[in-house]
């Protein structure tokens, strides 16, 4: 950015040109002002809401003109924090706001008042629905009346905290936003483990996080299930499934041999933990690592344009390429015959 940043400025009219220093010249102010184009406005204003991401940030700036208002305004509202419906309504009636938008947050919950503007966002790339507000029985049927709308334009789409994930919840994304080049689908990200472990047990327990072997036999199952229902995302590149392929008896027996169930726990008493962080659970990760690959592989075949597939798991390693022990997944490069 720097070096664009410079050449740019230089680039821009200088205020001695030969033409400006004529004795006999009326001074023409408007052309002896120094200019800066409107990208480089752009990018100050959106460096500027970097760190401090609120209106205030902005505010005197989007006050010297007309133009500078503008400018503000369509950086200030490129990124939509939504997190209840009075507020989706109001942003929905502020002039401008759904050509200006690029990116937009929202818990799914949020959105269902005024649903359809969703589809008049038309230059929004990236769209993230969180799904905690959400049960068994309601996701699915809030994320088809969601996903309905969503604007021809995404190429990148994140549905997070979701209570489970099924071929036909993956088919509606497929089906309603083709052009994606990167589908972020999270369950296990349920299971904080941020209180107690009576806590832990019950998340774990609302949520399919482990889908292996009760909805599905195994990790190669679920793998062409999944393929299948994402086949027509010919142009994806980047695809997490954060559902973990280790078998869920492995957590249950995680929770038996781990977990402290009194309550309220006693002063001092550490916190819950997953089978990452547990010694007896670490000699199972083998056969879980081998599964991550192999059910990659099958989704490889479905997905003729993805470089990567990242799964939820207990058993990343740090330092090791592609896993991430902070957000407990892991992530298998694609590597083609023809690369
Ligand atoms: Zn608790
Ligand atoms: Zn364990």
């Amino acid at each position: 950015m720097a070096p664009l940043l410079l050449a740019r400025l230089r680039a821009a009219p200088s205020t001695n040109s030969p033409k400006s220093e004529s004795r006999f010249a009326k001074p023409n102010l408007k052309k002896s002002l120094p200019y800066l184009p409107i990208e480089i406005l752009d990018y100050i204003v959106a460096f500027m809401l970097l760190d401090h991401p609120f209106f205030p940030t902005i505010e005197n700036f989007s006050l010297a003109s007309r133009q500078f208002r503008l400018i503000a305004f369509r950086q200030y509202f490129s990124l939509l924090v939504v997190r209840s419906k009075a507020h989706w309504a109001t942003l929905c009636q502020i002039l401008g706001v759904r050509s200006w938008a690029r990116t937009l947050d929202a818990v799914s919950t949020a959105l269902y008042a005024n649903t359809s503007h969703l589809a008049s966002f038309t230059h929004l790339h990236t769209l993230t629905i969180d799904f905690y507000a959400e049960g068994p029985r309601t996701h699915h049927t809030s994320a088809a009346r969601l996903l309905a709308h969503a604007p021809a334009s995404l190429t990148h789409l994140e549905l997070r905290l979701l209570p489970s994930l099924t071929p036909p919840l993956l088919a509606l994304a497929a089906a309603h936003c083709p052009h994606l080049r990167t589908l972020v689908l999270r369950v296990a990200d349920r299971l904080a483990p941020d209180c107690c472990w009576n806590c832990y047990d019950d998340a774990g327990s609302a949520a399919l996080h482990s889908p292996v072997p009760n909805e599905f036999c195994s990790a190669e199952h679920l793998a062409h299930a999944f393929g299948a229902a994402l086949a027509p995302l010919h142009v994806l590149r980047h695809l997490e499934l954060g559902v973990h392929l280790s078998p869920l008896p492995l957590f249950h027996a995680h929770l038996a041999h781990a977990g402290d169930f009194r309550f309220p726990p006693p002063p001092g008493a550490p916190p819950p933990f997953g089978p990452d962080a547990c010694a007896a659970c670490a000699p199972l990760a083998g056969p879980v690592r081998d599964a991550e690959v192999r059910a990659a592989a099958v989704l490889a075949a479905y997905l003729p344009s993805v470089e990567g597939v990242t799964w939820a798991t207990w058993f990343a390693k740090r330092g090791r390429e592609g896993d991430d022990v902070v957000r407990g997944t892991t992530r298998i490069r694609i590597v083609r015959d023809e690369e």
